[in-house]
């Protein structure tokens, strides 16, 4: 008997998810990419330079990323994130930012929401003032819950802490640290429930869901497994391929083929979407666009950008720059440090690699890499005065420009649902970080999308769509706290 069929455009996470979900429903996939390796922009590249593997930048996830880790789980690469349990927090205490704390966020035995709390109060970074405050916001987004936070989505995240009372210094030592590398954008743009979510679902509800996992192997490693998931349902994973446009019906509500490298044309049962925004609006037929409202508005998303710091550095005496895993700077315009390696050469020296990441880069994208390295290096030496003994030997800056959409009260407008309506091109599905999730631009969002798409399109097919992945269930106290 023949396998249903599904083409898959696009291999970053939200391509590999819904690939991977079609696949094992025994969908025959081929899943088209451009690129030579899958990934997308959770991936690595090869420095020029050195010869190493690098990822283009930290991909940080959370224990509430419950989709990603079952695509994790199904691939076989699970056991690669590497679970940080101390969250660190640097926070200068004087006026020119001379003298700085290292703060530890750390769960204890208490029940979510609770589990925090005891070394929220240890931190010295915060004033009583601000610790108070922080706690009546927190407690203000739990009450306000998952379902009342839509209605806060026409205003700005600073608007909401502003209407919480809460001073400028703790959106700096604390809101702005957590928030923007999650949403990536700036707390005066973000709508504030993206924000409250990452609260609400990434910190309070659930003991684990703060948990932060790490790839301890380079980013492109994860999704080598893919390939045999697919080939194995009888697909295949067609690379450096790129998707040069749609066959539609004159009425454009059926995708009949889709073009793609060297004249040559792919035909599928569904066809399924999992390109950046911009990329769809650009292949699109205009009687495509005229049938789908889901892509009327795709030119209306805008960008955010992310710059990504790797700095090699030597240092004398066995004595590394930073010692800990990883660093969030508070009151600075690097937002976050992690900790590649150390190896210990001849000599003892000491070979340390830092990566250094700014979130919604809107000012800093357009400066010069030595500007940028010259930054990093001056923000991490105010902390680790040890990096002044050190010696930079190489450093690269990759500036993702384009990096996810921009996340602005009004997106969740722009953001089209996976399936298409009953005048939609109907046998077309939406995935990728930019549709309708409910999670921001993130790794989860993407996967997330792809299992969504994936369903719609097993449906599509006549097959059953399967469960949905749980969300982890938030505490009784949590539950309790918040009204639910
Ligand atoms: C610098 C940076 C840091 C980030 N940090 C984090 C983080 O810490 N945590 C987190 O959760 N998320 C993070 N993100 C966001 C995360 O990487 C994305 O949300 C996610 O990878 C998006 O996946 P996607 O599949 O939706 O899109 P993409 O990864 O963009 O996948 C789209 C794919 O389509 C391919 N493609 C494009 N055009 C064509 C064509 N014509 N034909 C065929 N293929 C084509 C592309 O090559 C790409 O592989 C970060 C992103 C960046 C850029």
């Amino acid at each position: 008997m023949s396998r249903p069929t599904a083409i898959v455009l696009g291999g970053g996470l939200a391509g590999i998810a819904a690939a991977v979900r079609l696949a094992s429903a025994g969908v025959a996939v081929t899943l088209v990419e451009t690129r030579q390796r899958l990934g997308g922009r959770a991936t690595s590249f090869v420095d020029p330079t050195t010869g190493q593997v690098l990822d283009n930048c930290q991909h940080v996830l959370l224990g509430c990323c419950t989709n990603l880790l079952d695509l994790y789980a199904r691939l076989g690469v699970a056991q690669c994130i590497a679970w940080q349990k101390s969250i660190y927090f640097a926070t200068p205490v004087d006026e020119p930012r001379t003298q700085w704390v290292i703060d530890t966020l750390q769960a204890d035995d208490l029940p979510a929401p609770l589990h925090l709390s005891a070394s929220l109060l240890a931190f010295q970074g915060l004033k009583p003032g601000e610790k108070i405050a922080l706690a009546r916001a927190m407690l203000a987004m739990m009450r306000i819950g998952r379902t009342g936070r839509a209605g806060y989505h026409g205003l700005t995240f600073a608007r909401f802490l502003d209407d919480q009372g809460q001073p400028r210094s703790l959106v700096e030592k604390f809101w702005a640290p957590v928030v923007v590398g999650a949403v990536n954008e700036t707390v005066e743009r973000m709508p504030a429930d993206y924000a409250m979510q990452v609260f609400q679902e990434g910190m309070l509800a659930h003991q684990e869901a703060w948990l932060m996992g790490l790839a301890s192997v380079p980013l492109v490693k994860l999704y080598d497994p893919a390939e045999k998931v697919i080939t194995a349902a009888g697909g295949q994973v067609l690379l450096s391929t790129s998707v040069q446009g749609f066959s539609t019906g004159a009425d454009g509500t059926r995708v009949t083929g889709l073009q793609i490298d060297g004249g040559r044309e792919l035909h599928a049962e569904v066809c399924l979407s999992a390109l950046p925004f911009d990329r769809v609006d650009k292949l699109l037929t205009p009687a495509m666009r005229a049938a789908d409202a889901r892509l009327a508005r795709l030119g209306e998303l805008t960008v955010s950008p992310i710059i990504g710091i790797h700095l090699f550095f030597s240092c004398p005496e066995g004595r590394p720059v930073m010692s800990l895993p990883h660093v969030a700077l508070t009151c600075s315009p690097l937002h976050w440090v992690f900790n590649k390696s150390m190896e210990t050469g001849d000599g003892g020296v000491t070979m340390q690699h830092l990566h250094g990441v700014i979130s919604a880069a809107h000012d800093l994208v357009n400066q010069p890499a030595p500007a940028i390295i010259a930054l990093a290096l001056a923000e991490i030496t105010r902390v680790f005065p040890r990096a002044t003994a050190a010696k930079l030997h190489h450093a690269r800056v990759i500036k993702e420009k384009r990096a996810t959409f921009s996340a602005r009260p009004g997106i969740a407008a722009l953001r089209p649902p996976q399936s298409p309506g009953p005048n939609g091109v109907r046998n077309l599905y939406l995935a990728g970080d930019w549709t309708a999730t409910g999670w921001p631009a993130t790794m989860e969002g993407a996967t997330r999308s792809g299992y969504l798409a994936a369903a719609a399109a097993l449906a599509h097919l006549g097959l059953p769509p399967g469960d949905p992945v749980p969300d982890l269930l938030a505490s009784a106290a949590y539950r309790l706290i918040a009204g639910q």
